[in-house]
């Protein structure tokens, strides 16, 4: 109880830290790689076979949605990954959003290789094309949680209602139309939400989530080294922590660093599959 005090302060510092800072990134980012080169799908080699944690081998086998009772569920103010009974409280939620834009088929490589689940936070137009398309039904037949993170990826503040219902239920036609499945997790650009979109969200069965902490998108954070390290050292870190990552270069290449290291302090990567919200679409009405 006492954390929690400490927690909300902290929390909100990031939040707005967040909202403030995640649009540069991926200015940057373009102008790093301003070559549209689209096909990953073949650049993905078997990356070292010589890991410690390669033991099970086996090609993709989680491609149908199991129903499973949710032993977890979103806190909806801090966004934090709770245990409903007797779960294992020390687990930690990975998250990576501006999805399928560079690198998330390589990411999805790696994580699923680590055995690591994941959210995939997409956005219409990275998924615009065929090409594209292709590679979120690879991550999704992965075993991966796609959620919505609008078409556009715009502030929905300075839309207007109809505008802002454009922006959250194309991107669950297309995903549906790809995978056959409509995301049930949403999380707003910048983590900027309206009345309106929250109503929205709910209407539409989706659960709304913004996260506990992330720093790819900070200047600072913008290498492999600063990224693995800052993820699994901060005073953050804590029980069901909500993990906000990118679509990004530095944050592909620390990604299993990341995950090991998370791993290293006794956290659990919690499979998205068993938090509240995806049951609650299946029957709920
Ligand atoms: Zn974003």
């Amino acid at each position: 109880m006492k954390h929690k005090l400490l927690y909300i302060p902290l929390l909100s510092v990031l939040f707005l830290a967040a909202c403030n800072e995640e649009a540069k990134p991926e200015e940057v980012e373009r102008n790093e790689q301003s070559a549209e080169s689209e096909e990953p799908a073949e650049e993905i080699v078997e990356v070292d076979k010589q890991h410690e944690n390669e033991e099970v081998d086996e090609p993709e086998d989680e491609s149908e949605v199991v129903e499973q009772t949710p032993l977890y569920e979103l806190n909806p103010v801090t966004f934090a990954i709770e245990p409903i009974d007797e779960a294992n409280p020390k687990v930690v939620l990975l998250t990576i959003d501006d999805a399928p834009d560079k690198r998330a088929l390589d990411m999805a490589k790696t994580l699923k290789r680590l055995e690591a689940p994941a959210i995939f936070f997409v956005n219409g137009h990275f998924i615009a094309t065929d090409e594209k398309k292709a590679i979120l039904k690879e991550i999704y037949d992965m075993g991966f949680i796609i959620g919505n993170h609008t078409n556009t990826h715009p502030n929905l503040k300075t839309l207007s209602e109809e505008e802002q219902r454009e922006e959250i239920i194309a991107v669950n036609d297309i995903v549906e139309e790809v995978t056959g499945e409509r995301p049930v997790f949403f999380r707003a650009p910048f983590g900027v939400n309206t009345d309106f979109s929250k109503a929205l969200v709910h209407e539409e069965g989706m659960q709304l989530m913004n996260w506990s902490y992330g720093y790819d998108f900070e200047k600072e954070y913008m290498t492999k080294e600063k990224i693995a390290h800052i993820m699994v050292n901060t005073e953050l870190l804590r029980n069901g922590s909500n993990l906000l990552m990118h679509d990004r270069d530095w944050t592909a290449d620390a990604m299993e660093d990341i995950v090991n290291g998370l791993r290293e302090k006794g956290y659990e990567i919690v499979d998205p599959k068993l938090i509240k919200g995806l049951d609650a679409q299946q029957t709920g009405e």
